[in-house]
């Protein structure tokens, strides 16, 4: 009711509200319950980050007894039921999509047998349609419902949009100026008739970060090289010359260069310098070679009756366009290595503000949420340029206190220079002492791989032991879990078993942290910081490194109490949430109720204790 209350007020007044909303308060519904006796003739977007929100948001609007009439859309790639996925990129997929939808008005083939049935049986793909909104039904089932009659799920529903209520989508649908503009073309409104609900709202910064920046790989690269020997055209021994420059010049360098460190930063003005020396043309004008080769390219395959139109040099001279065009702050021109050791050219940008702001001004009214969004100051900040119309509301876990034991060891810290040998020791000893005196099962989740895999073979313990890999299921993990209550299941924080998901049951009654979670040090990482500490004066540090590392922790500590009547225990291996600036940047009710511990010993005996309480409760 609180946070209905709030929602209902900030909504009326056109603002816009920032909850930090532990699990269990309800927020989707209590979100729901605030817009909608306000909706009007307006509309509701509700988006999300991961798809696996949208089930909650159908079930609560499913429950209501006047559901309004909803559309959800995945993206149409996945939506298409001739699955032509394979190596298409998505913007080729769209020119794909495209040209099959042309043939069927040219009656020319191939042509798309859904989009002909649409445009023969209009009347009765628009009722199916509007059907499936009524009934609120997910993609994949509307998809599956669509397809049987012979109809695109995704065009059909495109098409009744001005029709229903509410749509439900990814941030996409949202932030991306390309996506949300033929949205509310079809929904037939503009923003300022439009509410909007933003889920999972912690994601939203680096979810436009990320979608204003770019990035070459070198399978790309080689890919375009052998368009050149298939694809013959007059300017191809400039674009060979271009590519070979960025094979050689860059990527093989790169190679060389990238040993010790895995990121660097590349000057755009000596990379345009480099073609200029190589090939006679600056940067600029190479990427416009490379962009117009590639619509030749896509155009041949477009006469040829090609089953795929793409283009590899075109979506290098796409990306050299942004890396020569995006050249001042707030964006970085990068270097890597991937996970795979090949290399990758980025142009990444620092602040997406650029793309949340016009929309959460202009919206009618937003609510933006999460179960963790804090300090909500940072992440008003790094989404809104002008904050005035902004309210922040934190509201504590509904889950009963009695039922966590959150727990902070005093003598243990993953600083750099106090990772010696016996402070592994130490970890060990905790781990162990944690392992011997939790009831049920443990989950240990350290701050990387390399941490985790040093301390791991110094651990002794009786109970069955599951070590994250980049192949494990998260199903498999679960089953294993079920099965008895003896298990320890190691990880790493922002990894799979630490976000994302849920261990129904109490199926995990232990978390314990090993250090704290902050991204690699590395030269986007002080970038990041030097830029935020000229928008944000002395506050680069937090709101670039320390916000997400805590963001990071306390998702992975989330992961014990899922629901009101599980029970368990959190242990941060890390003394530095113990200390003032980092403990109020934690969750109010972590604040209030942190016990500390100085030894393995204590704690061992804190968590005794606990699991006593617990059994002697009726
Ligand atoms: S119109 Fe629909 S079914 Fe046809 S190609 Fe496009 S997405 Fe696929």
């Amino acid at each position: 009711m609180e946070f209905v209350s709030s929602a209902s007020k900030t909504i009326k007044a056109n603002d816009i509200l920032l909850a930090s909303a532990p699990c269990g308060i309800g927020k989707s519904l209590a979100s729901l319950l605030a817009i909608l006796p306000q909706l009007g003739k307006n509309k509701l977007l509700i988006c999300f980050r991961t798809r696996s929100q949208l089930h909650i948001y159908l079930k609560e609007l499913k429950s209501l007894r006047h559901s309004p009439s909803a559309v959800s859309l995945f993206s149409k790639q996945d939506m298409c039921p001739l699955r032509i996925k394979g190596a298409l990129s998505y913007f080729d997929f769209l020119e794909e999509c495209r040209r099959l939808k042309d043939n069927c008005k040219s009656s020319t083939k191939p042509y798309c047998r859904f989009y002909w049935n649409m445009i023969k049986k209009k009347k009765k793909a628009e009722e199916l349609a509007l059907d499936c909104a009524r009934r609120i039904l997910a993609p994949g089932e509307a998809t599956r419902r669509m397809s049987r009659q012979g109809f695109c799920a995704y065009e059909a529903l495109k098409q009744v949009l001005n029709k229903i209520d509410i749509f439900l989508g990814t941030y996409h649908y949202s932030f991306n100026p390309s996506v949300r503009q033929a949205l509310l073309k079809g929904f037939g409104v503009d923003l300022p008739n439009v509410y909007l609900i933003v889920d999972e709202a912690h994601n939203l910064p680096a979810f436009s970060r990320e979608l204003l920046s770019d990035r070459l790989t070198q399978n790309t690269l080689e890919g375009a090289l052998r368009e050149t020997e298939t694809f013959r055209h007059e300017t191809v021994p400039s674009v060979q010359e271009c590519l070979n420059m960025l094979s050689d010049g860059i990527f093989q360098r790169g190679q060389e260069l990238l040993t010790k460190e895995k990121l660097r930063r590349l000057d755009p003005q000596k990379v345009s310098d480099m073609f200029l020396d190589r090939t006679g043309t600056p940067g600029p004008e190479a990427a416009q070679t490379l962009h117009e080769y590639g619509d030749y390219v896509r155009e041949t395959r477009q006469q040829q009756g090609s089953d795929r139109i793409f283009s590899y040099s075109h979506r290098v001279g796409e990306f050299m366009k942004n890396f020569f065009e995006k050249v001042e702050s707030p964006y970085v021109h990068l270097i890597q290595r991937d996970w795979r050791g090949g290399i990758v050219l980025e142009v990444r940008s620092l602040d997406g503000r650029e793309l949340t702001d016009p929309v959460l001004q202009r919206a009618r009214g937003s609510v933006l949420m999460s179960g963790f969004l804090s300090p909500l100051k940072v992440y008003r900040d790094l989404m809104l340029n002008d904050n005035s119309d902004a309210h922040l509301k934190e509201f504590n876990s509904p889950f009963p206190p009695e039922n966590r034991l959150v727990l902070a060891a005093k003598d243990v810290s993953s600083r750099f220079e106090k990772r010696t040998d016996k402070m592994l020791d130490k970890w060990k000893n905790y781990i162990e002492a944690i392992s011997e005196a939790n009831e049920g099962n443990v989950a240990v989740f350290f701050t990387s791989y390399e941490l985790m895999h040093t301390i791991l073979p110094l651990i002794n313990t009786n109970r069955d032991g599951t070590i994250e890999q980049r192949r494990t299921k998260r199903g498999e993990v679960i089953n294993r879990l079920t099965k008895s209550g003896d298990n320890i299941l190691f990880g790493v924080m922002g990894g799979k078993f630490s976000e994302g998901i849920d261990y129904p049951g109490n199926l995990l009654t232990c978390v314990a942290t090993v250090g704290l979670p902050y991204a690699t040090w590395d030269v986007y990482q002080k970038a990041l910081i030097n830029y935020f500490n000229h928008e944000f004066p002395r506050e680069g540090r937090t709101y670039a490194y320390l916000t997400p590392a805590i963001l990071r922790l306390i998702q992975t500590c989330g992961r014990v109490h899922r629901s009101s009547s599980d029970r368990g225990c959190i242990v941060i291996l890390d003394e530095r949430v113990t200390r003032q600036n980092i403990k109020q940047q934690l969750p109010n009710y972590f604040q209030k109720e942190m016990k500390i511990v100085e030894s393995p010993n204590t704690c061992a005996e804190q968590i005794v204790e606990f699991w006593e309480k617990q059994q002697k409760k009726p």
